[in-house]
């Protein structure tokens, strides 16, 4: 019956459709959940990654891991958007939602092969997503923003697993002091954190149990001369983004002199015009200077005869932090420049850590630094992410108040009330519905897989308290029990949760909406011959294919 196909493609191209297509995104989309979900949880473990060019991290942080995996295949590249838009979004919950988004696409998979459309599990994969963000609105518990004792749980509930082991009470604490020095009450009465007021410095060689919260900010430059005063008192400090140098002139310039003569005038004449901008700077007033651009040789030699201590090359973003703590403008022209626009405040030298801690004296001063230590660079990578993490949820719980009961709690309570939602459901969505609050339920079996202990009996266990009406019992990881992780400190922010489950759905249903695949270039890659799922090939991680067969 058919007429013959008109062929539109180039010779190289290839075309799947249809069943096809579906399979092919759902696998490589899999490929990429099955990749994070082993270091879900505080049980979970690390991943070494190691990038073309030799640099390693050693990670447990969902998004962290999926940026540095050279992946390449665009359809695992949407689900690495889901843990982008998680961590710009809440900052934590990345592996949580990436993996909810595999999962839901692997239930979505035993649905299309019963021969149900896409179209009808999309539309009930939304609307279990809308209800289940709802049910979190009725579960989350309301506490008290100021109560720090929740903020504390909620800190480490983050940080667990990242590191932080040994000291993780002292570092939650630090995040909770960091976050109530940045929280002001608005006009509603309600907290606004700011945590741009928070900075992040991260030094090497002493454990993490001597990081430190201090109040200012901190360089990490030397003075650009030794006998310049490294401890200033009553400091007014001027932050410079101009060079103390003089004007490079053009490279094509050219200068043509007769005599020696001329030359020594040229020479003086530069000469005059770095003393005169040393000038301008000591008339101003200043004691202290903050240059984010060079400072020339004989500018140095003036600058510290007149006892003016000087750092070059500063950080933009720290000269930025720097006058907020101070309450200082950044002067970009010291023709222009005058009293008003230095800050106030103490300038102070740890000759050990190379460090200036620079406090600010004004009553509109603000921002703190959270000083991260750690014994070497992996470390202290792995504590600065889990503390990031740990800053975005406290902050979130501090402006909202909201919280759920972690360690799977919140997720088999999900599944148990989106089951009783489903049966008022018509249609085939219902059984999309299902497959939504069957999804939920990886979570608690990861979490006792990754713990060594058995996922099934753990969520039969789990099933059975809910059922009974204890709403918030999840898994204790450490003891294995099922118990009330709210009362036990396992404590999530609602509004992560709600995010992770949003954009899992939102992902997985982009990815159920194609049924036609049309590549210029060869479709099948590397991951067919390893056995793993069809066309997901992931550039570079040669043992992506050897995943596939998970399930
Ligand atoms: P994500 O990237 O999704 O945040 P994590 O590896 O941080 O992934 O793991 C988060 C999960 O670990 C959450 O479900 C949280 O409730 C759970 N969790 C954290 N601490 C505990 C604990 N002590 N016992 C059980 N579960 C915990
Ligand atoms: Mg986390």
């Amino acid at each position: 019956m058919r007429s013959q196909p008109m062929i539109i493609l180039g010779e190289d191209s290839q075309r799947v459709q249809d069943k096809d297509a579906q399979e092919h995104n759902i696998s490589a989309a899999r490929a990429v959940a099955e990749a994070v979900r082993t270091t879900l949880g505080p049980k979970g473990m690390d991943k070494m990654l190691v990038d073309s060019m030799g640099d390693v991290t050693i990670t447990n942080d969902g998004v962290t891991i999926l940026k540095e995996m050279d992946i390449d295949n665009p359809t695992a590249e949407m689900i690495v958007e889901v843990a982008e838009t998680q961590e710009d979004e809440a900052g934590d919950g990345t592996t949580t939602a990436v993996a909810l988004a595999g999962e839901l696409l692997k239930n979505a998979q035993e649905l299309i092969e019963q021969e149900i459309h896409p179209t009808a599990i999309i539309r009930g994969f939304s609307m279990a997503a809308d209800r289940a963000r709802e049910e979190i609105d009725d579960i989350a518990e309301s506490v008290d923003p100021e109560d720090t004792d929740v903020l504390q749980q909620v800190a480490e509930t983050t940080m667990t697993g990242k590191g932080t082991e040994v000291n993780k009470e002292f570092l939650a604490e630090l995040v909770v002091e960091a976050v109530r020095a940045v929280t002001v009450e608005s006009e509603d009465g309600g907290n606004v954190v700011d945590l741009e007021y928070v900075n992040i410095e991260t030094q090497t060689g002493r454990s993490a149990g001597e990081s430190e919260l201090l109040d200012g900010g901190v360089i990490s430059k030397d003075p650009v001369q030794e006998n310049m005063p490294t401890d200033v008192e009553d400091a007014s400090v001027l932050l410079l983004n101009e060079p103390i140098e003089v004007e490079e002139t053009d490279a094509s310039a050219e200068i043509s002199l007769s005599n020696p003569d001329q030359l020594q005038n040229f020479l003086d004449q530069e000469d005059s015009r770095l003393r005169e901008k040393v000038d301008q700077i000591e008339d101003i007033g200043a004691d202290v200077v903050f240059c984010q651009k060079g400072i020339d040789d004989l500018a140095q030699h003036i600058l510290a005869k007149k006892g003016i201590l000087a750092v070059r090359r500063t950080k933009q973003s720290d000269v930025g932090f720097l006058s907020e703590v101070l309450d200082a403008s950044v002067v970009s022209d010291l023709d222009s420049a005058s009293s008003e626009d230095l800050g106030q405040g103490s300038v102070r030298r740890d000759e050990g850590d190379e460090l200036f801690y620079v406090e600010g004296a004004s009553e509109e001063s603000h921002g703190v630094t959270l000083l991260i230590r750690g014994s070497t660079d992996h470390v202290v990578d792995e504590l600065e992410r889990g503390i990031t993490d740990a800053l975005d949820v406290v902050s979130q719980t501090a402006s909202d108040g909201r919280v759920l009961a972690g360690g799977g709690a919140v997720e088999v309570e999900l599944a148990s009330r989106l089951r009783r939602y489903a049966d008022s459901v018509e249609g085939r969505e219902q059984l999309a519905v299902e497959s939504f609050a069957d999804a939920f339920e990886l979570v608690p079996r990861v979490l006792a897989e990754n713990a060594g202990l058995d996922p099934i009996d753990t969520l039969v266990d789990l099933r059975s308290a809910h059922d009974n009406g204890r709403g918030r019992a999840g898994l204790d990881v450490f003891s294995g029990d099922i118990e009330d992780t709210f009362e036990a400190g396992v404590v999530e922010p609602a509004h992560a949760k709600g995010q992770a489950i949003s954009s899992a759905a939102e992902s997985a249903n982009l990815v159920l909406k194609i049924d036609d695949i049309i590549a210029a270039g060869d479709l099948s890659t590397e991951g067919d011959d390893e056995g793993g799922a069809p066309g997901g090939g992931m550039g570079g991680m040669g043992g992506m294919g050897g995943m596939g067969g998970m399930t």
